[in-house]
Formats: C-alpha cells, sequence, structure tokens
C-alpha cells in the first residue's frame, strides 16, 4: 500500500462530468489499497473570471483582497470532488489551505509555504478517508489568506507529498507528460518518459507552463518522486528523475521552451563610467521590477547603449524608472519594445557537446530570424526574437536538434 498525492489540474476538473471522472480514477486508486490526498485547482477560465471581476472595480486592488476572492476558485471543486466521492461510497473530507494550515509568509499572491501542519491529514487517512485539498492557497501567521502565484496548485501538491513522504507525487494535467516543446504549438513534439530535475527546472523557468517552478524547485529539494500524466488518458506519463539513469546516449538537447511574457527595455548613450549599470539597475530592483536578460554595447563614443527584459505586466513602470534614470544620467533616451519572444533550448547533453550554439544560430538564420539578445548557461542557450517569429523557430529549433524522432531507447 502507497501514498500518492494527486494534482488534477483546471481542465481535469472543468465541468461536473470531469470531477466525477476525477473521482473514478481516484477510487480506483483506493480500491487498489493506496491512501490519497487529492490537491485541485479550480475549474479551469475561473481564476481569470475572478481575477476579471476585481478588475471591474478596480485597476489595482489590494493583494491581500485579491487573495481572499481567487481563492474561492479552488473551494468550490475541493467540495464537488468530495461530493463524487461520497456519493460512490467513500469517505472523503475536503479543506482549505488554512484549514490544514499550509502555513505561508505574507507575500500576498505569491506567497511561498514556509510549513504544512501534517496532523489533520493523518487522522483522515487513518481513518480511511480521501483527502481533498484545495491548491494555490495556504495562510500567514496573522490568518489571513494567501496564495502561491499563478499555478501554484502543482506547488500545494508537491509540498504536501514532502511533508507526507508520499509514493509519489502526480501531476494530473489535459496533455498525458512533458513534451519536448508544448505539443500545442508544434505537432510532431514528442512526450519524454523521463527527464531530469534540472532540465525540467529550465523548461519551467523558460516558458514552459505545464508545472511551476517552485513546485519542481520543492520537488528537487526534498526529493519528492514527480509525475506528469494525462488526466484522461491512461499512461506512465513522464517521471521527473534525480540523475540521468537513462544509460543510453543523452540527446544534446531535450526540450525547447518559449514564451512572451517579457518585454525589452533599452537606454541609450549613458556615459560609459564605473558604476553606471548599478544607477540603472538599482532603481529598476528599487521598484520591485525583476530583470531577465542584459546586454551592453559600448560604442566608440564611450557611451553605452544598456538592454534588458522585464516582465510585459512590468514594462510601463519600468519604461517610467528608466526615463528617470535617463534624466540623472545625462543618457540619450529611451525606447521599449513589447513585440519580442524568449525561444530557449534545453538539455544536459549540452555540457559535454560544443557547436550547439551555432547549431542554434544557424537554424534561426536559415529561416531569416534575427536575433536580438543571448543568454547561455551549461544547460540551456536562450535568444529573444520578434515575437511574430516565435512559431518559426521553435519550429526550426525542433526540426534541428531531432525532437522529432524516435529517441534511442523508444528504436530498441
Ligand atoms: P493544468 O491546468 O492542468 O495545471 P496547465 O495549462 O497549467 O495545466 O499545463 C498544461 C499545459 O502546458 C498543456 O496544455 C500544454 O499546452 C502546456 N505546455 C507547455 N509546454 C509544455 C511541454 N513541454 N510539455 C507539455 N505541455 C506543455
Ligand atoms: N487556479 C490557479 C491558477 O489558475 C492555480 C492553479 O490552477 O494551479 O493559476
Ligand atoms: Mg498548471
Amino acid at each position: 500500500m502507497a501514498l500518492f498525492v494527486q494534482k488534477f489540474g483546471g481542465t481535469s476538473v472543468g465541468t461536473t462530468e470531469r470531477i466525477e471522472a476525477v473521482a473514478e480514477k481516484v477510487v480506483g486508486f483506493r480500491k487498489a489499497g493506496h491512501d490519497v490526498v487529492v490537491v485541485v485547482s479550480a475549474m479551469s477560465g475561473e481564476t481569470n473570471r475572478l481575477i476579471g471581476l476585481a478588475e471591474a472595480i478596480m485597476e489595482e486592488p489590494a493583494p491581500r483582497e485579491m487573495d481572499v476572492l481567487v481563492s474561492t476558485g479552488e473551494q468550490v471543486t475541493m467540495s464537488l470532488l468530495s461530493m463524487a466521492l461520497q456519493k460512490r461510497g467513500y469517505a472523503a473530507r475536503s479543506y482549505t489551505g488554512s484549514q490544514v494550515r499550509i502555513v505561508t509568509d505574507n507575500m500576498h499572491t505569491k506567497a511561498r509555504i514556509q510549513h504544512i501542519d501534517e496532523q489533520r491529514i493523518r487522522t483522515d487517512l487513518d481513518a480511511g478517508r480521501v483527502v481533498v485539498v484545495a491548491g494555490f492557497q495556504g495562510v500567514d501567521d496573522q490568518g489571513n489568506i494567501t496564495t502561491l502565484g499563478r499555478g501554484g496548485s502543482d506547488t500545494t501538491a508537491v509540498a504536501l507529498a514532502a511533508t507526507l513522504k508520499a509514493n509519489e507525487c502526480q501531476i494530473y494535467t489535459d496533455v498525458d507528460g512533458v513534451y519536448t516543446t508544448d505539443p500545442r504549438v508544434v505537432d510532431s513534439a514528442r512526450r519524454l518518459s523521463q527527464i531530469t530535475f534540472e532540465e525540467m527546472m529550465e523548461m519551467a523557468s523558460l516558458g514552459s507552463k505545464v508545472l511551476q517552478i517552485r513546485a519542481v524547485e520543492f520537488a528537487g529539494k526534498y526529493n519528492v518522486p514527480l509525475r506528469v500524466l494525462s488526466s484522461f488518458e491512461e499512461g506512465e506519463g513522464t517521471l521527473i528523475t534525480f540523475e540521468d539513469n537513462n544509460t543510453m546516449e543523452q540527446p544534446v538537447v531535450s526540450g525547447i521552451a518559449f514564451n512572451r511574457d517579457e518585454a525589452k527595455v533599452t537606454i541609450s548613450g549613458v556615459p560609459d563610467t564605473p558604476g553606471s549599470a548599478l544607477r540603472i539597475l538599482k532603481p529598476v530592483s528599487d521598484a520591485n521590477i525583476g530583470v531577465d536578460m542584459i546586454v551592453q554595447n559600448v560604442g566608440e563614443d564611450n557611451r553605452t547603449a544598456f538592454t534588458f527584459t522585464v516582465h510585459r505586466n512590468d514594462f510601463k513602470r519600468a519604461l517610467d524608472v528608466l526615463q528617470r534614470v535617463s534624466d540623472e544620467l545625462g543618457a540619450r533616451g529611451v525606447s521599449g519594445d513589447t513585440k519580442i519572444a524568449k525561444v530557449s533550448i534545453v538539455g544536459v547533453g549540452m555540457r559535454s557537446h560544443a557547436g550547439v550554439a551555432t547549431q542554434m544560430f544557424e537554424a534561426l538564420s536559415n529561416e531569416g530570424i534575427n536575433i536580438q539578445m543571448i543568454s547561455t548557461s551549461e544547460i540551456k542557450i536562450s535568444v529573444v526574437i520578434d515575437e511574430k517569429y516565435l512559431e518559426l523557430a521553435v519550429r526550426a529549433l525542433h526540426s534541428t536538434f531531432e525532437l522529432d524522432k524516435p529517441g534511442v531507447e523508444e528504436t530498441l
């Protein structure tokens, strides 16, 4: 007998019929003698609908009230699933994050889990109940409701699995695993039977929203066996592995991630003196704006152009901050572009292969795609390009790195 934490995403609980189907799946595990803790998301579209209601009232609602509002979505699904289980003769109880006591810090809308009380859940499991927990939410030490950021139910599930020392944390979603790239963009994308934590962390942080990055981080830190599978069909899904235990030759590139969430800002004609990067970036970070890629070019006139990317939601604020900095530094001016996209190739195999970047740049050049910015690490290369070429770029890279061909283990 094993203990599974099973998380069902928005589409998987999008209608009452689907909630009944989830109940059937959970019952299957109970019949096999396993203990189950279920984490549910809000019904698909519900979190966005709630955010829309708030925005109809005011432009920037207080984060505390936003959390009270958006946490209600999960409360609906947890109770409906519990009823669907009870209808089938299985004892079940649902709990909000606050009832379990999933204790977080007080950073509303992006809180971090600090501690989970396991007593209540243990008592229910020992009494033979299925425990259904609302994903995405917790409570701070003052009793305020908090939420964990978009996609945060994945993190609730992994944190519960870590606390309860579950045998596996299973993330059920609307695709049957982690693919070489988003299967909704590239038809020939293939499901990976396994992917390393390192690669999954990069994929998640570079835009593959199949798993929330914090969930992957948590699973890596607490050694939680993590699997992504389909809610709608049987299958083994994708196992996130601690090490590459595949003895076959590792592919150089395992996956391609992309996102359209960023915007680019440039301050040009900045006098090139020690401390100029600090004087540009400090006010940006003081305004709580995160910076991703940075490029600096020094011109012949001893003035530099400084370009960096920020989240699109922060674009206008970033421009305002930079305008101020530009006036102070006597720079020539600021400009920006929101129509950019970031495409990244990811793979632990890159460590032992030279020339991967050249191959990437050649593939993009063959399609006539201009590269605006580049950043690299040991296991990833990211480029910023014009948003309109995003899909073309992803497809070209997918075929250049032969991701549409079956892997070695599949051909044996
Ligand atoms: P859920 O509501 O179940 O949490 P999400 O929408 O958050 O589901 O995540 C699943 C989606 O992630 C898929 O529908 C798919 O379009 C997208 N996705 C992006 N990149 C990948 C990838 N590499 N592999 C699988 N799915 C991906
Ligand atoms: N319902 C939340 C969201 O849409 C959390 C989640 O689904 O993971 O972001
Ligand atoms: Mg999700």
